[in-house]
């Protein structure tokens, strides 16, 4: 039986399904994320008009059934114009979306995700360029959007369950003083745990361990604060080139090892209780 359902969401990508139709990949408050058929979406008189443009957020209504979601209509809340006018921000916003649609399994509500690439898309939208550059197109510029992304990934695998453990060593629980990231473990590893776990260890940090990646003080603190500082108020926070590329690195790591399949649903594994920072 088909049920006539209405949702509102984020068209996250779309893609060409017959000469006609288009399938909308959205994340949705009420369903998560979500496979829409749009018949006719591709006649330049499509009847869905401006409403599936990626980004934007839309009304949707569609029939369910047995899990083949039609659209009926589409209606545009918000077309996010200030991110579509802005080539590095419509980007950065653009790879979010393609994490968010890597790690959700479709048909599970996450209301939390839906929430989080709100805050995302509103802090992109009345963001200045962040680094320490001011003309545009400038490296330390690429770098300050390059940081929500890092930050929304993290957030977005912390909303899952997910979150690398980067303030305290995975072994002893203790804050060092610098460490190596683990992928395998993921979160920190002091020197001594890794020491006792690899006998002997090697001296430079980035072999023996496999895929260890060593992080200094100013790498771990920064990527502590990505993890939990709200994306509005994340031109506050300063990563130097190094710690920025460090943090792709451990975040390449860390997705491979733990959301290898894409579409898989993360499980949550068992965490610590949530770290404070004390300085
Ligand atoms: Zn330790």
């Amino acid at each position: 039986m088909s049920r006539l359902r209405k949702a509102v969401g984020y068209v996250l990508r779309t893609q060409d399904y017959s000469e006609t139709s288009k399938i909308v990949k959205a994340l949705t408050r009420e369903a998560g994320l979500i496979s829409l058929l749009a018949k006719g979406a591709r006649r330049p008189t499509s009847p869905f008009g401006a409403a599936l443009e990626p980004l934007t957020l839309s009304e949707f209504v569609y029939y369910d059934r047995e899990g083949l979601k039609t659209l009926s209509q589409a209606s545009l809340l918000e077309p996010h114009l200030e991110l579509k006018r802005d080539y590095d921000k419509l980007t950065t916003a653009l790879r979010c979306a393609r994490v968010v649609h890597r790690a959700l399994e479709e048909d599970h509500p996450e209301e939390r995700v839906f929430r989080l690439f709100e805050e995302l898309l509103e802090a992109l939208g009345r963001a200045t360029a962040t680094g320490t550059g001011t003309a545009t197109g400038t490296r330390a510029e690429e770098e300050g959007w390059a940081l929500y992304e890092l930050a929304f990934t993290l957030q977005l695998l912390a909303r899952l369950g997910w979150a690398p453990q980067l303030e305290r060593c995975t072994g002893c629980q203790e804050t060092p003083r610098r460490a190596w990231f683990s992928p395998e473990r993921g979160g920190l590893i002091c020197e001594r745990c890794r020491s006792s776990a690899e006998a002997p260890a090697p001296a430079s940090g980035s072999s023996g361990a496999g895929s260890a990646i060593p992080l200094d003080g100013e790498a771990m603190r920064g990527l502590a604060m990505a993890l939990r500082l709200p994306l509005r108020k994340l031109s506050r926070l300063r990563l130097s080139a190094e710690a920025l590329a460090v943090g792709e690195r451990l975040l390449e790591g860390f997705l491979a090892h733990h959301v290898r399949s894409l579409g898989a649903r993360p499980r949550p594994r068992p965490r610590p209780q949530p770290q404070r920072c004390s300085k």
